[in-house]
């Protein structure tokens, strides 16, 4: 009986990518045949799903070309054992699998999935670790994904410019360098150049004080320019001219751009009408956090790829839980993976819920405000007596709301508590400091970096 469905699968395994192949097909197998009914064991809730919803099609074909026809197929759930790893070693010896580990992004995140589209192709800026294969679609991003495949099948010819838009680690760099890795991998002559907006800005910069050469060319000579976290060039007036006179040269040529942003165009109050008029006359498409389902999807494939089946519940707690963006929920996903393997525990929901528990509610110990004060100040090369002053200069305003913001994000003070540290009575100057530097650090990257170097050292 098993002999049928190896054939099945041996088959699938031809047409689609080794990434669906590992997470859905894998772990499944034929239970029971007769002429009315097909019994197909899965895995878990969210494989039976994705067979249910997404797979069913092409298992029946590829039934049918071996001669079996059923009235009905099943998928029903069988969970292998208690024992949820899946041996590892097994897994890490396939040879894509020992890629994904290597090619992890600048994240480092050991559980890095997906393909590279070839490892010695020459794919400029672009990770290949974002593929489509392993871009998990539900009802939040599948316009998203729509529109990709259609841009990277066509570039230049459709949604020109294509402009993703929405709050961080909700898939759009992701997305963008999929369409960059999709085209290469089409045509492995296409100029695909992915910049972030920040580098952009820095080349102009240099090449306007040191008249370095080679600016317009680098960005006209190119099939498809990805420009990341365009909010970067809102307020720099300058790069956004030569910005709008690169676009529209590479516009009239019928070459792909495709940008996002954390606002659609028309929210950027500081976008020239030039650029913002621009940015409109192709799609812009707004990236949402998935929905429960999709999250659960996410985890569950991300879990599998790395070599280990969590069970329902668990993923189930995570996805409830871990409501803000993607990235988030991998960095708990890691978190636990990482923290099972070491201490040789299982990864299930009481473990998580010590951890994220942990994450939440109690920070390091040793870390006291004074010393957050202390190490801002000296970022800033202040006092903290200067910092803790009535002084409204804005030299002193800015560090000492990013003190508070400190004080709020790493070690979880009230709002009045925070104040007080910082010789305040009125706590909702405390409020106002920490959502000011909160909303900063998606806007600004000049905080942003501030910020994260202040809070290296504190944990240095
Ligand atoms: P953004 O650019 O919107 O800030 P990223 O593209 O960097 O977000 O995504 C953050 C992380 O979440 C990346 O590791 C990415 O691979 C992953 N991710 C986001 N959306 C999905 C999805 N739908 N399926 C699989 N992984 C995703
Ligand atoms: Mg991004």
């Amino acid at each position: 009986m098993n002999a049928l469905w190896q054939s099945v699968l041996g088959e699938i395994e031809l047409s689609v990518s080794h990434a669906t192949f590992t997470t859905w097909y894998k772990n499944t197998e034929l239970v029971s045949q007769d002429e009315e009914e097909l019994v197909i064991s899965v895995p878990n809730i969210f494989a039976k799903k994705q067979f249910e919803v997404k797979f069913n099609d092409q298992v029946k074909k590829v039934l049918a070309k071996n001669g079996v026809e059923p009235k009905r197929i099943t998928y029903t759930i069988i969970v292998a054992g208690k024992k949820t790893r899946i041996n590892r070693e097994t897994t890490l010896n396939s040879s894509d699998n020992a890629d994904n580990l290597v090619s992890s992004s600048a994240t480092a995140s050991p559980l890095a999935f997906g393909r590279p589209t070839s490892g010695l192709s020459v794919t400029g800026n672009l990770n290949p670790r974002y593929t489509f294969d392993n871009f998990i679609v539900g009802s939040s991003n599948d316009l998203a994904y729509t529109a990709s495949q259609a841009v990277a099948a066509n570039p230049g010819m459709k949604y020109n410019p294509l402009y993703f838009y929405g709050g961080v680690g909700l898939g759009k760099t992701h997305l963008m360098q999929a369409v960059g890795n999709e085209i290469i991998k089409n045509d492995p002559n296409a100029k695909v150049l992915y910049v972030s907006s920040e580098t952009f800005v820095n080349e102009f910069l240099d090449y306007i004080r040191f008249k370095k050469k080679g600016f317009s060319d680098k960005y006209r000579n190119i099939d498809v320019l990805i420009v990341d976290d365009m909010q970067f060039i809102a307020n720099k007036e300058k790069t956004q001219e030569e910005f709008f006179h690169t676009f529209n040269f590479l516009h009239q040529n019928n070459k792909q751009i495709i940008i996002s942003s954390d606002k659609p165009p028309r929210s950027i109050p500081t976008l020239t009408e030039r650029l913002r008029s621009r940015f409109e006359m192709g799609m812009s498409i707004d990236v949402q956090m998935p929905d429960f389902e999709t999250r659960c999807a996410i985890l569950s494939a991300k879990a599998s790829l790395s070599g280990v089946e969590l069970n329902v519940e668990t993923v189930e707690y995570l996805a409830t839980n871990i409501k803000t963006n993607i990235r988030e929920l991998e960095g708990a996903l890691n978190q636990l993976l990482a923290y099972a393997e070491l201490h040789g525990i299982e990864p299930d929901i009481t473990t998580a819920e010590g951890l994220l528990g942990n994450v939440r509610h109690s920070r390091p110990q040793h870390l006291t405000s004074k010393q957050i004060i202390d190490r801002t100040s000296k970022h800033f090369q202040l006092s903290s007596e200067e910092m803790c002053s009535e002084k409204r200069d804005k030299h002193i305003v800015v560090p000492r709301q990013i003190a508070m913001y400190l004080l709020r994000s790493e070690l979880h003070l009230s709002f009045p508590k925070i104040a007080g540290e910082l010789g305040r009575k009125d706590h909702t100057t405390a409020i106002h400091s920490v959502e000011k530097i909160e909303k900063a650090i998606k806007l600004d990257f000049v905080i942003r970096e501030q910020v994260a170097s202040i809070r290296e050292k504190l944990y240095a």
